[in-house]
């Protein structure tokens, strides 16, 4: 479960699905995703949300504040904090905090690199109500750290002296957030995986997170050889650390191996929600129907794998308010498609013309998280019954409607295969 759904009573969990059946918004949100600031206090060679931190846009207090009351007006109970910078260097973050207790929401998660996370800010996450925080640490070494983040050794000190605060604030409150603490394997320091974990393990956070760079230069990532090398250096350390270590390892064509080899000594290490029995996609994004993600800018996004690309925005909340946004017309459109999705059972033949919002990561059943592990196995059975009962005259009167298409577009092709002879 993810971004607060623990706090959802069955009758707000009624109207969330009534809406998916019908296609329409009929309560909610009831999750924000908060990205306050663009800006970052590090400059790691590999960020993605590089040309976002040069525009260094940031969340006028002003505009979040009466945005943030309307929506616990309309049923938000937790929020979470990512963003396209650092978001515990938000100016704003004392009277944010001082909200968040007032309205007695819950920081479900928050993504940072832990340069600022101090005693208080960590106790007062914690004390929300905090379920999972991720701390990217890159590398163990200060003068690695220093070469990876573009940053000072006396920041590598500050992100290891905030891991060891959220520790303590957990330990002292007696809470059960998940702590983990990312480092990335490129070519340049795969070799020291191993000491690595050996440097983390002291910290007790309770996962480490070995990620592999998105995105990265061909030239920087491993060759077949070195690749070959890191299997081996991965064997030993999955066998010892299998219950310690998350893996994605995807961008180096690594993940699917890491994986298996952690499932031979921990297979609830990739346990995913019982309902995932069938070869079926069984599973459905529901965010267009529980969460709002706002971007830096006031921007209002279907979910933060959008937030780079201004063309998928949803409203503004320079222009309208939170409420508007929630119940405007690309709001209304982004529904649809994920509706389509999941009475066609994401059929790709089956598309609509020209989908807005729909990308490669939603048609894939593991591809996506929230596909799968938002909310609870009852919940998707639920939805996976209705669609099931429902999807096969949805999907006849799709095809029918599609018939004039498709036969212009054959009509199409053999007018231009004639044209070439
Ligand atoms: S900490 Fe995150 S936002 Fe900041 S530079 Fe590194 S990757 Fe980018
Ligand atoms: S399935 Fe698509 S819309 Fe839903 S969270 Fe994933 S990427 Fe976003």
């Amino acid at each position: 479960m993810l971004y607060g759904w623990e706090l959802i009573t069955e009758k707000e969990k009624k109207l969330i699905s009534e809406g998916i059946r019908c296609g329409e918004a009929l309560g909610g949100p009831w999750h924000m995703v908060l990205f306050p600031t663009d800006r970052c206090n590090i400059d790691c060679f590999f960020c993605y949300t590089e040309t976002l931190r040069n525009l260094a846009k940031e969340l006028d207090w002003e505009l979040l504040r009466p945005a943030l009351l309307e929506g616990v007006d309309m049923g938000v109970k937790s929020v979470s904090f990512g963003g396209g910078g650092e978001p515990l260097i938000y100016r704003s973050l004392g009277p944010l905090f001082d909200l968040i207790e007032e309205k007695k929401l819950k920081v479900d998660s928050i993504k940072t690199n832990g340069t600022a996370l101090t005693e208080s800010v960590a106790r007062r996450l914690i004390g929300s109500g905090l379920s999972r925080i991720t701390i990217s640490l890159n590398d163990t070494r200060p003068e690695e750290y220093e070469k990876i983040c573009r940053a000072s050794p006396r920041l590598f000190e500050k992100a290891m002296g905030g891991i060891h605060n959220i520790v303590e604030a957990k330990r002292k409150a007696g809470s059960d957030c998940e702590i983990s603490v990312q480092v990335f394997v490129w070519r340049e320091n795969y070799k020291r995986l191993p000491r690595m974990i050996e440097d983390l393990l002291p910290t007790d956070a309770d996962f480490i997170y070995v990620n592999s760079i998105d995105g990265l230069d061909p030239k920087l990532k491993m060759t077949g050889s070195q690749k070959e090398e890191f299997r081996k250096i991965l064997v030993p350390v999955i066998e010892e650390h299998a219950r310690r270590i998350q893996f994605n390892l995807a961008a180096e064509g690594l993940h699917r191996f890491a994986i298996e080899e952690q499932y031979k000594h921990y297979p609830r290490a990739i346990e995913l929600p019982g309902i995932c029995k069938t070869p079926h996609r069984v599973e459905f994004c529901y965010m267009g129907w529980y969460t709002a993600v706002i971007e830096a800018g006031g921007d209002l996004f279907p979910c933060c794998h959008f937030t780079t690309d201004p063309s998928k925005s949803l409203g503004n909340l320079h222009s309208s308010s939170l409420k508007e946004i929630w119940q405007g017309e690309p709001m209304r459109r982004f529904r649809g498609e994920m509706r389509h999705l999941l009475l066609t059972d994401a059929d790709p033949g089956l598309l609509p013309r020209h989908p807005r919002f729909i990308f490669p990561l939603c048609m894939e059943r593991t591809a996506c998280a929230f596909n799968y592990y938002l909310c609870d196995p009852a919940f998707y059975m639920d939805l996976y019954n209705w669609a099931k009962k429902n999807g096969g005259s949805y999907r006849a009167i799709r095809k029918l409607k599609s018939l004039p298409i498709r036969a212009a577009r054959k009509i199409k092709r053999f007018l231009s295969s004639r044209n070439r002879i």
